[in-house]
């Protein structure tokens, strides 16, 4: 799919139709296999529609970002009754230091976008300074394909590669279209509510067109409901107990854009991306992530294993100028390409909690639910990032969900299959909060 292009089901007006006219059924995926109850497109006077979506799937995925992409993916063309949508009309941004974690590396090129979309990505190296990483190299440890650089460590070959979410997500959404998935765009889940003489879930919420104006409602009645919804997840929302409270990082995010804003690096072919621990005693970082067109700049406030709470916003805006007036002295030269970026402003500074995994608290949610990605709070609260653990986490969902469906299984049994199998795997994950723990300890 063309760059820019969105997403939309928006349904064309005939401008000759009299107004407030009953348009009866009209879909926007006619592949899709789920059974439609009933839809009604009224044309209100000022030529907008107001629709009253009603319909019924075996699996609704809430969110297409990372985690519900490789759901979609993982359920598509299987004459599995499934639904995704999202409150967003694509490609949209998102808040994230654009860095892909080793895992998503290998997803997103197993997926082809080094040979479909090879623009997209930034490969650079990495210059780490203050880090207990940085400071073992510093004090004589050797680690393989790290050498000393002034006052830090630095990789020898390109081995960070940073692709915008802008761009991202839309590709990712592209291969679910290319697979046919059934999807909505502009599609905002508000509640849901488990139906018993149904033995459904019942997920309503609104219809936005691409310019936020409220065109309709729906009613999803489902089976199982993969939560794919991100940080603010209101699935997760919707059957958490009331004390479950998750740790959550703070962090900040801004753009610089060649070519007048930056470069880092001189060498177009040798772009060098940083990773500052630049305030003695704790966890936090700044960063500069190459990506295409400039850098993705930031600062991490990450939780303390003892105060869980991470800096105020207004420390965070404070910490995130000085940095961004630090990386711009940084700049002397700009060589790289016209700037990709997308977001118009200059130096807009976005800032988001990061619902980071729990030490040891795992959420249940009911049967039924399968909570993914950031839904499930699986960000690693060390580095902060959770692309690759929506990507794994949505992936898992789809296969638990396939597996059962074939054996012939329930919700219920699903949705313990697929806790028990997430658990397993954070069980590794949880080892980020050690990790944490021994950098804090040794600072001090
Ligand atoms: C500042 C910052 C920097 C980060 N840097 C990195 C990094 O460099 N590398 C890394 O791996 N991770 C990073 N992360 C974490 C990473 O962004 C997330 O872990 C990842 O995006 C989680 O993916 P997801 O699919 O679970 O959720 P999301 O990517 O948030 O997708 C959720 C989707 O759900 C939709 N949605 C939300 N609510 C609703 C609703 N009610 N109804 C319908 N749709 C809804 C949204 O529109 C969205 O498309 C960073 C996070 C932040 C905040």
């Amino acid at each position: 799919m063309a760059k820019n292009q969105t997403y939309s089901h928006v349904i064309q007006a005939n401008s000759n139709k009299k107004k407030n006219i009953k348009l009866g059924i009209l879909m926007y995926n006619t592949r899709s296999n789920q059974n439609l109850i009933h839809s009604n497109h009224v044309m209100k006077t000022d030529q907008t529609f107001v629709s009253n979506e009603r319909l019924k799937v075996k699996v609704l995925i809430v969110g297409l970002g990372p985690a519900g992409t490789a759901c979609g993916m993982g359920l598509a063309r299987r004459s599995i009754s499934v639904l995704a949508l999202d409150r967003a009309y694509f490609p949209r941004d998102k808040i994230c230091g654009d860095a892909l974690p080793l895992f998503a590396q290998g997803l997103v090129n197993h997926l082809g976008i080094n040979d479909r979309a090879p623009e997209m990505l930034c490969h650079s190296e990495i210059f780490e300074r203050g880090s207990i990483h940085a400071k073992k190299i510093m004090h004589g440890k050797s680690i393989p394909g790290w050498r000393i650089n002034v006052d830090g460590v630095q990789t020898q070959k390109p081995c960070l590669q940073a692709v915008k979410r802008f761009d991202l997500d839309n590709w990712l959404v592209d291969c679910c279209a290319n697979r046919q998935l059934p999807m909505r765009f502009g599609w905002q889940v508000q509640k849901m509510r488990w139906e018993e003489t149904l033995k459904q879930w019942l997920v309503e919420g609104k219809i936005n067109s691409p310019d936020g104006v409220k065109v309709g409602q729906f009613l999803v009645a489902a089976e199982i409901v993969v939560g794919c919804d991100g940080a603010a997840s209101t699935i997760q929302r919707h059957c958490r107990r009331i004390n479950d409270r998750q740790p959550h990082a703070l962090a900040s995010r801004f753009y610089l854009k060649s070519p007048d804003d930056l470069c880092i690096s001189r060498n177009k072919d040798c772009l060098i991306s940083r990773i500052d621990y630049r305030w003695p005693g704790e966890t936090s970082y700044a960063w500069a992530f190459a990506v295409p067109g400039g850098f993705n700049c930031g600062v991490a406030a990450m939780p303390l294993p003892m105060t869980p709470t991470p800096k105020r916003g207004f420390e965070l805006l404070q910490l995130t100028r000085d940095w961004s007036k630090e990386i711009k002295q940084l700049v002397s030269s700009s060589i790289i390409q016209p700037s990709l970026i997308h977001t118009h402003q200059d130096v807009q500074i976005s800032t988001m909690a990061i619902p980071v995994i729990h030490p040891s608290h795992q959420q249940r949610p009911p049967a039924g639910i399968m909570l993914t990605g950031d839904a499930a709070s699986l960000v690693d609260p060390h580095q902060g990032h959770g692309i690759d653990r929506a990507l794994e986490s949505g992936g898992l969902a789809a296969s638990v969900i396939r597996q059962g469906i074939e054996e012939g299984h329930g919700p219920e049994r699903m949705t313990q299959h697929y806790q028990a199998r997430l658990e397993a795997r954070t069980r590794k994950w949880r080892k980020g909060w050690q990790q944490l723990k021994c950098e804090y300890n040794e600072e001090r």
